[in-house]
């Protein structure tokens, strides 16, 4: 497995939400507080990459990617990648990242919560 290729990981996120395991956020869960909890980062390019580490000042967050991506993201329910995190489906995982199996299971179930809640 030293492949430096992206995993597409469409299956693994499939499993996740088929998973019984289910963890229910409040719909208006703070998008900062939901990085903190599901540690991926959706790119641009539709790569998903595993946070390092984020550090929240009061609007912005300062995120550090495991591939060494260092960026200020602005805390914004419609931003490009809230959106993402909510309604994408089908993207790769950044190659460098590694970003394990569960971790992404964990982001499935914890956005198809989501997702549903926000309908109720
Ligand atoms: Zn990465």
């Amino acid at each position: 497995m030293s492949s430096k290729k992206n995993a597409d990981i469409t299956a693994d996120i499939q499993n996740g939400m088929n998973s019984q395991k289910k963890r229910y956020y409040r719909k208006n869960v703070e998008f900062f507080k939901l990085l903190e909890k599901v540690k991926l980062w959706p790119s641009r390019s539709g790569t998903l990459h595993g946070i390092k580490s984020i550090k929240i000042h009061s609007n912005t967050a300062e995120v550090t990617t495991f591939c060494g991506e260092m960026f200020i993201i602005w805390n914004s329910r419609n931003s490009r990648a809230s959106r993402w995190l909510r309604n994408k489906w089908s993207f790769c995982a950044c190659g460098k990242c590694k970003i394990p199996a569960w971790k992404i299971e964990k982001y499935t179930t914890t956005m198809m919560t989501q997702k549903w809640g926000s309908g109720l």
